[in-house]
């Protein structure tokens, strides 16, 4: 089935577009060309990858910059660092069947796709194995056995769209897998994962939101932003339109040091967050992925931005401080000390 018709839809050429060459992403923001041979070579591990009008929310001429530190690759990410490994959630042990994981009670997440709008470098699934997800071509679909082990099990009430990001699938594709989805009697709701809105705004457009009211179950999105800078009036402007095809916001954001691991700054995305309808979710200690360890916040430090959070923030504008630990029967609070 092709996924949309002649002419391509604005997000499509968006993500054709994305810049994947540090030395344009340098030159985009007026920074030393000089920084590109270490980036060139850390983005052989993981590729950059990152919109356009996501590096229009970046300050020019700061190297610092907490966006940019998302999406550059650095040299720190070749530092081999006891405790980063490759698969520090041992997700291995929770595959169900081909793109099917299964963490925790009632929900499943179906990895949708490898693809995403940009590359954060901190990503837990950097190394994730997904060729080895894949059905065998010519089997019925790319989901047929994820689809079929949930329909076989009553005790999943939810599933999660996950990936990679599951917008990056055009609008025929996800109106098919969810079509699937909706047919099994026992599934009551569907989350999405996604941080397209938020890195690719353009995403949200009119054949989403038809996907979107099309759906008749309920549907979470859970968004990912990280600082106040990526909410801009466009981004605003796709929150607005998600929540009138009737999807619940909430956000998922990653304590990440260099970038938010202030308190001003997570008060300050809490704050824009409600002002875009989204309330704030989640704040993930950052899983230990090999490559990442610059990115790194002490545990005693993450309590301690919780409890500023806690003395200046109403309660439903503080997200849940956790880490998640493989094995573990949900997230694992990080509490105060
Ligand atoms: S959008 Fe999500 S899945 Fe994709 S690179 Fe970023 S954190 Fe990883």
């Amino acid at each position: 089935m092709a996924d949309t018709p002649y002419p391509r839809p604005r997000w499509q050429r968006d993500m054709a577009e994305v810049i994947t060459r540090p030395e344009d992403l340098l030159a985009a923001l007026d920074l030393p060309a000089g920084l590109a041979p270490a980036a060139r070579n850390a983005a052989k591990l993981f590729p950059l990858r990152v919109p356009r009008s996501y590096v229009a929310r970046m300050r020019r001429g700061d190297s610092q910059d907490p966006l940019l530190r998302q999406v550059l690759p650095l040299h720190d990410e070749q530092a081999e660092v006891p405790g980063f490994s490759a698969d520090p959630l041992d997700e291995a042990a929770a595959r169900r069947a081909p793109n099917l994981l299964q963490k925790y009670a009632g929900r499943a997440l179906l990895i949708t796709t490898e693809a995403c709008a940009v590359h954060c470098r901190y990503c837990f699934r950097r190394e994730f194995p997904y060729s080895e997800q894949a059905e065998q071509p010519g089997d019925g679909g790319r989901w047929r056995s994820a689809l079929a082990a949930i329909a076989r099990d009553d005790s999943l009430e939810e599933v999660i769209l996950s990936g990679g990001d599951p917008l990056s699938l055009g609008d025929a594709r996800l109106t098919q897998l969810t079509d699937a989805i909706v047919a099994i009697p026992h599934v009551r709701r569907i989350r999405v994962h996604t941080r397209q809105p938020i890195v690719l705004p353009s995403r949200v457009d009119a054949g989403l939101l038809s996907w979107l009211r099309g759906i008749r179950l309920p549907v979470v999105f859970v968004l990912h932003a990280n600082h106040p800078h990526e909410i801009d009036e466009e981004v605003r402007e796709a929150c607005a339109s998600l929540r009138a095809a009737g999807a619940q916001l909430l956000n998922q954001a990653v304590l990440l040091r260099g970038v938010n691991d202030d308190a001003d700054t997570l008060r300050t995305l809490s704050s824009v967050l409600f002002d875009a309808g989204v309330l704030p979710y989640y704040l993930h200690l950052p899983d230990r992925v090999r490559g990442t360890a610059h990115f790194d916040v002490e545990e005693h430090r993450a309590a301690q931005l919780l409890a500023s959070l806690m003395a200046s923030l109403p309660g439903y504008l503080v997200p849940r401080l956790v880490r998640e630990v493989p094995g573990a029967p949900s997230k694992t609070p990080v509490s105060m000390a």
